[in-house]
């Protein structure tokens, strides 16, 4: 059998590479490190962290990482493995003791017979040769396979420095105080709360005195510095922190994203002085994100700023704002179905550069990307995880669910996943989805099984 060629020795690479070998097949695994570093790695380790130690919550009912966890334990992933194995104490959270989980990883990938360990960065496109490539680059992909990737799939669709605006749940905003309705359109029928043909926006509406509070809490708040080598980040005009934006003057947001023009809030029946416009950000509609709020404040000082916001009160956030380098393809328009580039199905992608966020998230799609080049090197299709699951409801969301127009990096959440009945209690929900989710994924994994017998 013909090798797979993974480039990158991450977490989404180290993963494909086991979850590739373990069907049969051969793998060959370039990492650039040592030889070309990267501005966030200091070792030459595989699967290095370069940040947190942490994998975040490890509660499989409460939270979806956990469940994702349990899901990537369940399709005997390494990482997880690797984890496990270096657990340090963390309360509900898998923390990792670094060196030790790095080189677990790099243990068990040399010793497999079936994968080629080798040292060398991928400068350009693969050889024409390679018929079957994953691209686990990362969000730091070294500039000219960056580059390669750039003028393959157009200026717009790899971006290098992410701009993200928090979402919320829907079902967490107080349409009470919030309602549907798009610039000039009216209000949606039924009045607050329905949504209209063309009501495409929730508006939370501020009077003069609460904006002015909110504007001065946006200039006090805590705000996350730069990294070193991330500082001649571009801003672009289009998509300005709010805070820096605040900083020119009180009025700048009122003309800008917070500006209610076209607007009339249906409980007073005039303009408001200022709104925030929440834009639906799923095709199941259960995420909105806050139109123009790109931000670098803390992530405690983002949720307390943002609840002042009327009708966020009581906002749980899907994903809190950021700005980052990162490198990362606009995967809803350029990948099908299987993670292959539609101009290109050679190339298969996986990790952080097909707009997925942390760490578990790119292990998650590094696994669905080895299983798929295997099985297609095998000579039949592994299909996609069910939506219902969390490995499947990341898969769906960078697959064609998110809005390609607005796409941002993803992290996993409850709300990628398609809702449990009205009927099902709130504190029900998060273990109803769950169960749900491990019963799914049992089914999947049982076919992908009988497929390969
Ligand atoms: P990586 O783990 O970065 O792996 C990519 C690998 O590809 C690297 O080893 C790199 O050397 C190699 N490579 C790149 N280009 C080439 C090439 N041309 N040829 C050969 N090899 C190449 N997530 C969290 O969950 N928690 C955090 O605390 C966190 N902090 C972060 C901090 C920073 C500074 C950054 C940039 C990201 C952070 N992330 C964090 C986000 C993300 O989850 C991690 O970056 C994660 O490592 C991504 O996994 P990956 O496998 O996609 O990429």
């Amino acid at each position: 059998i013909r090798p797979i060629h993974v480039i990158g020795g991450g977490l989404a690479g180290s993963e494909a590479a086991w979850q590739i070998a373990g069907a049969g097949v051969p793998v060959v695994l370039h990492e650039m490190r040592p030889v070309r570093k990267t501005d966030a790695h200091q070792g030459e380790g595989l699967a290095e962290l370069v940040c947190s130690n942490s994998f975040r919550s490890d509660d499989p009912e409460g939270n979806a990482v956990g469940l994702l966890h349990e899901e990537l334990r369940r399709c005997d992933s390494l990482i997880m493995r690797a984890a496990d194995v270096a657990k340090v104490p963390a309360g509900g959270a898998l923390a990792v003791d670094r060196d030790v989980f790095s080189a677990e990883v790099q243990k068990v990938i040399e010793a497999h017979p079936l994968i080629e360990l080798r040292r060398e960065e991928i400068a350009g496109l693969p050889p024409a040769e390679w018929d079957n490539v994953i691209v686990a680059t990362g969000p730091l992909t070294s500039p000219p396979l960056a580059d390669a990737v750039r003028a393959l799939t157009g200026e717009q669709s790899l971006a290098f420095f992410d701009a993200i605006a928090p979402i919320v749940h829907r079902d967490s905003i107080d349409m009470d105080k919030a309602w549907f309705q798009s610039r000039y359109d009216k209000v949606g029928p039924g009045g607050a709360g329905e949504q209209g043909e063309g009501a495409d926006y929730i508006n939370c509406p501020f009077e003069k005195p609460n904006y002015l509070e909110f504007h001065a809490a946006l200039l006090a708040a805590e705000k996350t510095e730069f990294k070193d080598w991330e500082k001649n980040t571009p801003y672009f005009e289009g998509c300005l922190p709010i805070e820096v934006m605040a900083e020119r003057g009180p009025r700048t947001l009122t003309f800008g994203p917070m500006k209610p023009v076209g607007l009339t809030d249906p409980r007073t029946g005039r303009k408001p002085y200022a709104v925030v416009q929440l834009r639906q950000d799923n095709k199941l509609g259960t995420l909105f994100n806050m139109v123009g709020f790109q931000t670098k404040m803390k992530y405690a000082e983002q949720t307390r700023v943002f609840r002042m916001i009327p009708g966020l009160e009581n906002a749980q956030f899907a994903r809190l704002g950021g700005i980052h380098r990162n490198t990362f393809l606009n995967s809803p328009k350029l990948l099908d179905s299987q993670l292959r580039l539609k101009a290109m199905p050679s190339l298969r992608f996986a990790g952080q550069v097909t707009g997925v966020e942390g760490y578990v998230e790119s292990t998650a799609i590094g696994l669905l990307a080895g299983r798929m080049a295997a099985a297609q090197r095998l000579g039949s299709e592994q299909p996609a995880p069910p939506p219902t699951t969390a490995l499947g409801a990341l898969h769906t969301h960078i697959t064609g669910g998110a809005d390609a127009k607005h796409f941002q990096p993803m992290n996993v959440n409850f709300g990628l996943f398609p809702p449990l009945g009205t009927d099902v209690p709130r504190n029900e929900r998060k273990p109803g989805l769950s169960r749900r989710a491990l019963r799914d994924l049992a089914t999947w994994l049982n076919g992908a099984t009988a497929a390969a017998a």
